[in-house]
């Protein structure tokens, strides 16, 4: 019996103690049993096919397990090692509360712990077994700050009397002026590419102390989202999208347009004191495996090149890196203008024209609503099959979450507790729920000939973007245009081939254009390491995005088979959960924390 069973009332007349004292009593009987190294005791706690995910504090990596031997083998051998301790529900988070997670009625509480090297978080979901005994069906540890090396916030934040009190010395303007000229001295990190994830990380590696420095090829901060097409604003609600540190204004839109936020990154860049050089690429990187540190060749804004020695290179350079241009034939024949998504800005000089749009993505999508909002006569051709989901109300079931809890926090880690099979079942269950949700749009879209899917295991429009950046439509209003006739869907099975005048069909006739948009996606993150470290270092890093054996993202927010690299990239939501943990990868490793290399 283990000390929980204590407490006699029924789940349905629990009260808030109740539940904090049942939570209380499982985590002191798994500090016990993690204190004994004894794996099968640890098992004893965890349900049969439990759920475990680490974020550093055990394993110093993304760790995912399934099943309580395989769970408890993990945690027992490392409690040595980690010397987890004060296990217990967190005073300061939203308190235990019952829930309905997958179906399952549960407990959920988010607790906190010490271990030898710093403190962490972590969720617990707790579910009562035949006997009545509770186990975890749910537990997550994630390591939130290092001793002695703690963020620079709040009660902890700097007094600023250097700048104020240091009388004829560099006030806080000429301090950072200086800092962000590296004349003298190399950044410890190199982030390549200064969008959400690139300012992301550097803004979490600055408060801990980390010297970090940022490269953007555009000329400006938030170029990246400025140069999108005139129309676009972001496809998920402000509440989830906030980068670290600051939250978005409240009188903010809910769904931002894109120039706000490039505004907002430039800002971000200026006020969070992010080391920034844009016009700069990032074109070569040799490693030293002597020194342990990278000699990167940049490309400045007047053309000449600029060598520093970092210690660690984070590519945050999107899973959507150059464009990708598909062999079509005929292409090379059609005389009007041939533009890639990428470069398209807006429809207005197509206004009464033709429009051939290749590929049925977001991209093209939004494009196509863009041209016909110009009166222009667009047409969509569809290659393969696409998922397709409505803003609002369905592709909002995904982050429903975030709509729970006041604290963004809080549901940053309830959201990194998931191991990948959870993670498909949510998917699941959130796809039935979206295709009754739009069922008028996607029968109407199967009326008109469209290719439709859900995924190959009915994840839907998220597991395609975690298994390959694409391939599926967050339907801003296109949808029913196409189905009303107002945009015209060709398959391209129909085409023979592009010619001067448009695309001539198999039926020998032509579909007119005076422009053709590729929106045929982009290569992926890793292109750049293979153009600017070489086959064999993009060899030996291997996938980069996409699944790897443990389903999670390969390579992504963690250590890689090459010291010194890593990658992050993703949503706004992604480059705020998972900055936090590759900065403590990257501080830890640089203060000798790190007692095991999670690879070997
Ligand atoms: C239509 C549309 C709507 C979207 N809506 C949302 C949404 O609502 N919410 C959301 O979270 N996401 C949304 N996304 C997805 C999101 O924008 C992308 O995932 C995001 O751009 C990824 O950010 P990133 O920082 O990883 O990469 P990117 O934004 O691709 O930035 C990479 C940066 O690296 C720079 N770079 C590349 N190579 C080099 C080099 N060699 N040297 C120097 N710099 C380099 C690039 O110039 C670029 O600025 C949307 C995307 C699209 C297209």
């Amino acid at each position: 019996m283990n000390s929980i069973d204590q407490v006699r009332p029924g789940p349905d007349t629990f009260d808030d103690a109740d539940l904090e004292r049942i939570v209380n009593g499982w985590l002191g009987d798994f500090e016990r049993a993690l204190s004994t190294g004894d794996p099968q005791r640890v098992a004893s706690l965890i349900e049969e096919d439990g759920n475990w995910r680490d974020l550093l504090a055990f394993t110093w990596h993304l760790t995912p397990r399934v099943g309580a031997p395989e769970i408890a083998e993990v945690l027992a051998a490392r409690q040595a090692a980690v010397g987890a301790h004060g296990i217990r529900v967190s005073p300061n988070r939203t308190p235990p509360k019952r829930v309905n997670r997958l179906g399952r009625e549960c407990i959920e509480a988010i607790f906190e712990f010490e271990t030898k090297v710093g403190r962490g978080d972590g969720v617990l979901r707790l579910v009562a077994d035949s006997t009545g005994q509770y186990k975890a069906w749910v537990i997550s540890t994630s390591l939130q700050e290092l001793r002695g090396f703690e963020e620079t916030i709040g009660r902890n934040r700097p007094s600023g009397a250097a700048y104020s009190r240091n009388f004829g010395g560099d006030n806080w303007e000429d301090a950072r002026r200086k800092a962000v000229l590296y004349e003298d001295k190399d950044p410890t990190v190199l982030v390549v590419g200064g969008a959400q994830a690139g300012l992301a990380i550097a803004a979490r590696l600055n408060q801990i102390g980390v010297d970090t420095l940022v490269v953007e090829k555009w000329p400006r901060i938030g170029d990246s989202w400025r140069e999108r097409y005139h129309s676009l604003a972001l496809h998920n609600s402000i509440h989830v999208n906030n980068l670290p540190y600051m939250p978005f204004p409240p009188t903010w839109p809910n769904y931002i347009p894109k120039d706000m936020l490039g505004l907002w990154f430039e800002f971000y860049a200026q006020v969070m004191e992010i080391n920034h050089w844009t016009n700069t690429e990032f074109t070569k990187g040799d490693w030293d495996a002597d020194a342990k540190c990278w000699t990167a060749m940049l490309k400045t804004a007047d053309g000449s090149e600029r060598t520093l020695r970092p210690r660690h290179i984070v590519f945050a350079n999107g899973v959507s890196s150059y464009p990708l241009r598909p062999d079509i034939p005929g292409l090379d024949t059609f005389k009007g203008d041939v533009v890639h998504s990428e470069g398209f800005d807006s429809g207005a000089p197509y206004a009464g024209k033709k429009a051939i749009i290749i590929g049925t993505g977001s991209s093209g999508n939004d494009i196509a609503l863009d041209l016909h909002s110009f009166k222009c006569h667009t047409t969509l051709v569809q290659r393969g099959s696409s998922t397709v989901v409505s803003i609002e109300p369905s592709a909002k079931l995904n982050y429903a979450l975030y709509d729970e809890n006041p604290s963004v926090e809080d549901c940053d880690l309830l959201a990194s507790a998931v191991t990948p099979p959870l993670l498909i079942k949510g998917y699941q269950a959130a796809v039935k729920r979206m295709m009754e949700l739009d069922k008028e749009m996607i029968d109407g879209l199967e009326g008109i000939g469209f290719k439709f899917d859900v995924g190959e295991d009915r994840t839907g429009h998220q597991m395609k973007y975690r298994r390959r950046g694409g391939g599926y439509n967050l339907d801003a209003g296109s949808s029913e245009l196409m189905i009303k006739g107002e945009i015209d869907l060709l398959q391209n099975d129909n085409i023979e081939r592009f010619c001067a005048e448009g695309a001539l069909l198999k039926d020998g006739s032509i579909v007119p254009a005076d422009v053709i948009v590729l929106a045929t996606g982009y290569y992926p993150q890793g292109e750049l390491v293979r153009r600017a470290l070489g086959d064999e270092m993009a060899d030996r890093i291997g996938q980069i995005w996409g699944q790897d054996e443990e389903g999670e993202l390969a390579n992504m927010y963690k250590r890689t088979p090459q010291d010194g690299v890593w990658f992050i990239a993703g949503s706004l939501t992604q480059a705020r959960i998972y900055s936090k943990y590759m900065a403590l990868q990257i501080k830890a490793i640089e203060e000798g924390l790190v007692d095991v290399n999670p690879l070997d």
